[in-house]
């Protein structure tokens, strides 16, 4: 690498003031990063001024022209040349930071923008007479000027980053451009389903092409996001998602969030905003997968829309330029409030899964197309297996110590199938995994595999519940050297490490000793795993990694165990399968997120054959 060329004309030990000019390109560096962050900093402007309706129009992916015009309260003739100066807000005093109600608070946007493009500000404030006009071009403005608009604000952007060319060619093709800022928009849409929001496209002709379009909701809350969801994405969310609505010592989450059998295989489908604010949070993603862990593959990704509302008190927004990011007092709280009212939302809907999916079987049997109703792909072998389990060379044998050689259902009960059952009496076995039971008013068919690798998962749960990780201990124990504060951190949690099966030790000045580990994972890399736990540690406050590895440690022993196809069964043994699956929670999906069985009712079944 070579080392930065200091050999200009300049003397670098003079110190300067920058010019106005030069603060603000500086500032747009962080706030202005393509045209999407432009188009969130109008929007959220006009949202602040409490716009009904907000039209954007855009041209060549916002890099000739992002135009916003919105109804709102207006700017009056004074107050434009301040609106575009640097640190010049109507939404703060200043003096408290940590009290925030608006989106912006920065005073930083308009500056910004006008530094690195050409910026026009048209507006006419509420009760006022006449608009007027104020452009600003590389960061030089000219006085208000008059103009004609009825009412509301018009803020047209044109030729962003012409002064700073460098930053142009950062810039992604028109069509990336273009998704970015119809992603801003959607999330904003979101966040204020009472708004109406289009996005035209000028790029072919002046009239433009409508590429979004979100209607004012009215009615409740609820009522109102649902629908705005409805419109942004789509009626397959909306049809496979559950309310949310819990509160744990005031904070609140409500929202919706999508049955793990809706999973997509990317984070994209991740909504989540913080006091009405769209964020894209590491702490809440994070939160995100542990209330799925039970039911999706590490390359599946839950699709949810949540909102958290709380004491503006109890949450920085000032730690992100573009506010992308929030800091939340207790992150445990908001963390443990996401795990634990989605698991439990989860839990309930343990055994809707099978009706969405029935619906797309009905559909697949239909003449006509439809739309698929879930989505899921089988996720790979490689996804399913851990870091530290790759480590693990014991694990096979481990796996086998759990799971009986024959791959028979365990524990069968007796009882005869009485049809009343919600997954009825056994009938059949087909293709060797198939189970079809006919229930009051309709037929199950059930994936005899991906059920009975459920009922295992469940079980080897419960029995490290009731008794217990299993350690091993090492004949030498692994010194692993940390800073002293790591050490005395990472010491701190050793009862909770302890409980999961890692037993360390003060070993002297900034070092720790592990002398047990937890069976179950088989050889590990100690020091790896210390070092996840004291990251952890960092964003969280406390750990449970070392839980979640040990769940999916017991999910793959659970899929190995499992019967595999081909395997015929006797019709007690189905019985006592569904019997069993009826009695076990979450027992509506494999550790996948797949379903164990699909619900056909007589009903629809006769709809097939024409007989209603
Ligand atoms: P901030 O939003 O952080 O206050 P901005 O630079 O984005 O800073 O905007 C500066 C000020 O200009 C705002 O505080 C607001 O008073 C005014 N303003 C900006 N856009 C609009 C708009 N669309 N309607 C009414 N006022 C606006
Ligand atoms: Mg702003």
């Amino acid at each position: 690498m070579n080392a930065p060329d200091r050999n200009i004309s300049q003397d670098l030990r003079k110190i300067r003031q920058l010019d106005d000019v030069a603060v603000n390109r500086i500032a747009a560096g962080e706030v202005v990063e393509r045209p999407a962050s432009a188009v969130k900093e109008l929007v959220e402007n006009a949202l602040d001024a409490g716009a009904t309706r907000i039209d954007l129009a855009v041209r060549d992916g916002g890099k000739t022209l992002i135009r916003v015009t919105d109804d709102g309260h207006g700017i009056n003739e004074a107050d434009l040349p301040l609106a575009l100066s640097r640190h010049a807000t109507s939404k703060i005093d200043g003096s408290d930071l940590l009290n925030i109600h608006t989106f912006g608070f920065r005073g930083e946007a308009l500056p910004s923008l006008g530094a690195v493009g050409r910026l026009t500000i048209t507006s006419r404030a509420k009760g006022s007479a006449a608009a007027f006009q104020i452009s600003v071009s590389g960061g030089a403005h000219q006085a208000p000027r008059p103009a004609a608009l009825t009412s509301g604000t018009v803020v047209e952007l044109r030729d962003l980053f012409f002064a700073t060319p460098a930053r142009l060619k950062f810039l992604r093709t028109d069509r990336s451009e273009m998704q970015a800022i119809s992603d801003v928009v959607k999330r904003l849409a979101m966040a204020e389903p009472y708004v109406g929001f289009t996005i035209r496209d000028l790029s072919n002709d002046d009239q433009g092409r409508v590429t979004f379009r979100a209607d004012p909701q009215t009615g409740d809350m609820f009522n109102a996001l649902g629908s705005r969801l409805r419109q942004i994405l789509g009626a397959d969310f909306a049809e496979n998602a559950l309310q949310i609505d819990a509160e744990r010592e005031g904070i609140t989450l409500t929202g919706f969030a999508a049955l793990p059998t809706y999973s997509r295989g990317s984070s994209t489908a991740q909504y989540l905003f913080v006091n009405g604010r769209p964020v894209r949070d590491k702490l809440l993603i994070g939160a995100l997968r542990g209330a799925y862990s039970d039911f999706l593959s590490r390359d599946r990704h839950p699709a949810v829309a949540l909102f958290l509302e709380c004491d503006p008190q109890k949450v920085d927004v000032n730690v992100h330029p573009a506010k992308a990011e929030v800091r939340f007092r207790d992150p445990g709280l908001a963390r443990g409030l996401i795990v634990s009212a989605l698991k439990h939302a989860l839990a309930e809907a343990g055994h809707r899964a099978s009706t969405t999916v029935a619906d797309a079987t009905l559909g697949a049997f239909r003449p006509e197309p439809q739309g698929r109703i879930y989505q899921m792909d089988r996720p790979s072998q490689q996804a399913l297996r851990g870091s530290y389990l790759a480590q693990a060379p014991g694990f096979e044998e481990t796996a086998a110590e759990f799971v009986p050689a024959s791959g028979r259902v365990e524990d069968v009960t007796e009882d005869a199938p009485q049809e009343n059952s919600p997954l009825g009496a056994a009938r059949a076995q087909v293709h060797e995994n198939y189970i079809i039971a006919q229930t009051a008013d309709g037929m199950v068919i059930v994936d005899g595999h991906a059920a009975h690798e459920r009922l295992v998962y469940e079980k080897l749960k419960r029995q490290m519940a009731e008794n217990g990780v299993t350690t091993q201990g090492l004949l030498i124990p692994e010194i692993v050297e940390l800073s002293e504060t790591d050490a005395s951190r990472l010491l701190e949690q050793a009862e909770t490490l302890a409980q999961f099966g890692l037993v360390v030790e003060p070993f002297g000045q900034g070092a720790v000793a592990v002398r047990e580990t937890p069976a179950i994972l088989g050889v590990i890399n100690a020091e790896a795993i210390l070092r996840d736990v004291l990251d952890e540690l960092d964003d969280l406050g406390h750990t449970q990694m070392l839980g979640d590895k040990i769940e999916a440690v017991l999910s793959r022993i659970a899929c190995h165990g499992s019967i595999r196809t081909g395997r015929i069964m006797r019709a007690d043994e189905m019985n006592a399968l569904l019997r069993e699956m009826e009695a076990t929670p979450h027992s509506g999906q494999c550790n996948h997120g797949r379903p164990t069985y699909v619900e056909l009712k007589l009903a629809d079944i006769e709809k097939l054959f024409g007989r209603t």
